[in-house]
Parts: structure tokens; sequence; C-alpha cells
């Protein structure tokens, strides 16, 4: 029995281990004796690590340790990433970014780069990791150390640091720049991926492991860019938002890897909210910083009057709101400002404003926020019933999920998607932190039946709409899409084209 004093103090050496060793101690495969020993002699932190470790048949060989702890080790790995307390890629980017940027000033760091599940774009990240390319580790985690908002160092080794900063885990790797596209590839992982690309490496008689890709005995080890071993495997570079493990590589051999969507393809934002609903920020507010962010044109669209919002429009105040467009119309001639409205779909499939109001909008974007306690089936028809209506553009947010909590509807989305393409309903993939919905696989899904996308940031903020915007990009690219299926890549006429067409049929 641990007696009070001990059991603190080791709840506290648990709660300060790296994330995935306390999640491997948790899973009871090794005692903390094993895993301070284990850590001590192979300095093994993260799942990868530990992966690479069981792997070359290592750990049996720690002193303390044998076959038996290195197989429950194998055991544990595959569902540790799972146990794992995850945070929603919006946090985490907003935690990376910043971090990454000062990590790159830092002297003697070549490059550095996000690695890991944030990397990957996933909804949920584990940890957060990074590569910094260094000849001097030591230097370089000397200056992150000094800076002023790190928390804590939870473990330095010669090669990587682990920082608490901002309450959440920073793992930072800092091989020399010879050996660091290796390193890089590896840690982003997935394992699968990787895999795949072992094989193919063994394949031809190689070995690809965490360190580089080896051909023939003595011949020198590639690993100094991600580029430098897909291409010796005759691939392209796979972008890291795919490297999922499944068809990616096949694909990438074929030469049917999709061209991702990119900041750089979109030219406005169709989704977007002020003080007339739930925004904080004014309608000029936005359109400044829309302005400031190159878009070519933007959609305002605050809440309709029944939405569950702390403010919602109302007959009255979108006339008001039409009045503030126009005039920013003239103040503003460099961008092209839509009058748009977010209109709930309501319970019996009609719209929450009548046609008259809706008809003086340019873009009507309609969405379910609630379920109303309806069957999928249910639910799924309110959507069908308000694709009909020829006013109808987009829908927002197709699965309303709220990440991390609410899981989104379980329709039958293949019957979606067919609609928007039958319907000329656009799909959007929006980037707000709680949504990223359409997420990756559904995106998939949607872009292959034929349906198009629109990647929006669904703003409520004016600081937050390039990094929403992003955070949609980066959805859209787990997605496997493509420029060509986003409807704000295209140029303003052709929009108000699509609308027009729709609202003619
Ligand atoms: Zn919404
Ligand atoms: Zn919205």
């Amino acid at each position: 029995m641990f007696e009070a004093g001990g059991w603190v103090l080791l709840e506290s050496a648990i709660a300060d281990l790296p994330v995935d060793l306390r999640w491997l101690f948790e899973s009871g495969a090794l005692t903390i004796e094993q895993l301070a020993a284990l850590h001590g002699a192979l300095g093994v932190t993260t799942a990868a690590d530990l992966r690479a470790a069981v792997r070359r048949e290592a750990v049996r060989n720690v002193p303390g340790l044998d076959v038996a702890v290195e197989s429950a080790i194998a055991a544990a790995l595959p569902t540790l990433r799972a146990s794992v307390p995850r945070v929603p890629l919006g946090r985490a980017m907003t935690i990376a970014y910043p971090f990454l940027s000062r990590l790159r000033e830092l002297p003697g760091v070549e490059w550095a780069e996000l690695a890991g599940s944030v990397r990957r774009g996933e909804d949920m990240v584990g940890d957060i990791e990074m590569v910094a390319a260094a000849p001097d580790a030591a230097s370089v985690f000397d200056a992150l150390l000094q800076l002023a908002d790190i928390a804590r160092c939870l473990h330095r080794g010669p090669r990587r640091l682990y920082l608490l900063t901002d309450r959440a885990q920073v793992g930072i790797r800092c091989p020399a720049p010879d050996r660091a596209g290796a390193a890089l590839l590896y840690l982003t992982g997935t394992g699968a991926h990787f895999d795949g690309l072992s094989s193919l490496a063994s394949n031809r008689g190689w070995t690809l492991e965490p360190e580089g890709l080896t051909r023939e005995a003595g011949s020198p080890r590639l690993s100094e860019s991600e580029e430098q071993i897909y291409s010796a495997l005759d691939l392209p570079c796979i972008p890291p938002e795919i490297r999922n493990g499944d068809d990616e590589i096949a694909a990438a051999q074929q030469g049917t890897l999709p061209t991702l969507i990119a900041r750089t393809d979109i030219r406005g934002d169709l989704h977007m909210h002020t003080d007339f609903s739930d925004g904080r920020d004014t309608v000029e507010a936005m359109v400044e910083a829309c302005v400031s962010l190159g878009y070519e044109y933007l959609a305002i669209t605050d809440h309709s009057p029944h939405s569950a919002s702390s403010r919602n429009l109302s007959t009255d105040s979108v006339k008001r709101q039409a009045e503030d467009i126009a005039r920013l119309r003239e103040r503003y001639p460099q961008v092209a400002i839509l009058h748009g409205c977010e209109v709930d779909i309501l319970p019996d499939g009609r719209l929450d404003f009548s046609d008259r109001v809706l008809e003086r909008l340019d873009i009507v974007l309609v969405s379910l926020h609630d379920g109303a306690g309806h069957s999928p089936e249910r639910l799924l028809q309110r959507y069908l019933d308000a694709m009909r209506h020829p006013l109808v553009t987009l829908i927002t947010h197709p699965t309303n999920r709220l990440l991390p909590h609410r899981a989104g509807y379980d329709i039958d989305y293949d019957r979606l998607f067919a609609a928007a393409v039958e319907t000329r309903t656009v799909l959007e993939i929006d980037g707000a932190p709680a949504h990223l919905d359409l997420h990756g696989a559904l995106a998939r899904r949607a872009v292959a039946a034929g349906a198009t996308v629109a990647v929006d940031s669904d703003c409520h903020r004016a600081e937050m709409l390039q990094l929403q915007m992003q955070l949609g990009i980066t959805t859209a690219r787990r997605g496997w899409v493509e420029p060509r299926h986003v409807l704000n890549t295209k140029p303003i006429h052709e929009i108000r084209g699509l609308i027009a067409a729709k609202r003619a049929r």
C-alpha cells in the first residue's frame, strides 16, 4: 500500500511523463520502475520510439526487462494512441504555429516542421510534435527554455525535448540536418503509411528505418529530406494530410494522387458572422480583415430568427444590414461583398425566413443547428426539402458535429451527396474549430460522388478568419479535395452565375 505522501509523489511523477509513456504505464504493460529503466536505457519518449524499440528487439536487452515486457508493450501499442487524451486540431494549431515560428527563428535551426497528428491535420491531436534540423541541439534547447511562456521542461535528452507550454505538451526533436528528413517522415506517420513505404523498400531488397533508407549494404543512408526518400522509392512526395496508410501509396505509384487544395487557390470566404448575430465584430471589421487576406469576395451570413444563437437577425435587421453593406461596397470597391444569411431549416423542412426576405439576398446558406429529436431519416428529409428550394445555395456543416463532444448525424450521406449533385447544392467544409465539417473522410466521399464543396471559415471574430480558413483547407486536404471541387476557388462571376442558374430553375 502506498502511504499518502508516497502516492502523491508517484502521481506527480506519472503526470510529468511524456504522454505516451504515461499511457503506456496506465495500460499496465510494465511497472514504473521498468518504465524508468526503459526510458533511461533507450531514451524512448513517444509511441513512435516504442514501436521502433520493439521492432529492433531492444526492449528485452534492457536490464530489468525481458521478452515478456517487450511483448506486453507490443500488445499495448496499437491501442496506446487511442487512449491518449486529445485536443481539437484548432487548439493544437493555436499552440503549435506560434511556437513553430519562434523555433524557426532560433539561431542554428536550418528548418523546422510540425510532425505527428497535428501535421497530418487530424481532427483531434494527441500531442504536439515538431522536428527542427540543427547541428547543435543543445544550444537550440537552451534558447527554447529561456522563452518566457515555457511552463516546464518535462524531459530533456541530447536531441529531444518535451515541454509544457500553454497547458499542452510540445515535443521537439532536433536531429542533425543530414538525418532530419527521415526523422520527419517517421514522426509524421501514420505508422501504417511508414510501414507501407517500408514494404515498398523491402520489395527491392532495401531497408527503410526511422533513421533513413538504405539501399545496397555499405551505400550511404538517405535521410536528409522526405523528398529524397520518396523519390528513391519512385514516388512523388505524398502530402502529410493523406498519409493514412490506406490507398495513398498505390495512388502515388499509379500517378493518380490528387492535387490538393491550398490556401493560394482560395479566392474568398462565403460564411462568417458579425455583431448582427453572434459574431463579435462589425460587418466593416470583417470586410477589412478579408481585404487584408487578399480575398476577392466574401459573404456576410448571420443567423436567422429561430437559430439557437445568442443573437439573431430579424426581418428588420436584415434591412439595416443591407444598408450597411451598400455603404461598405462603396468604401471597399476592391472586394465583392455578398449579403447572405445562414438560415435554419425548421423542423418541418421550411426555411426560417420567407422567400420575400431570402430573394433579396445574394447567397443563402442553410443549416440544421438542432436535431429536434428527429430520426436520421427525418433529418435527411429536412435537408432534402431545403436543397430543392431554388434560393438555397449551400448547406453549412452538414453533419452538425461539435468537437469533441457531439458526434455528427448518422444520416445516409450517399443520398445527401446524390441530392446535392442533383439539386446543384454546395456542401460545406466548415473550418470552425468545433466543426471541421464535412470531415476528411466524408468530404472525400462527397467529391467522389460529384458534389461541389465550399471551404469556409464560419468565423465569428475577424482575427480568426485566417486560422479557421486554414483549418477548413487542412480538413479538405484530408478529404483529397482538389481546387476544381471547391466553389470558392472560382471567380465571383461564376459563383453568381451558379446561384442565378439554380434560382432560375
Ligand atoms: Zn452554423
Ligand atoms: Zn455559421
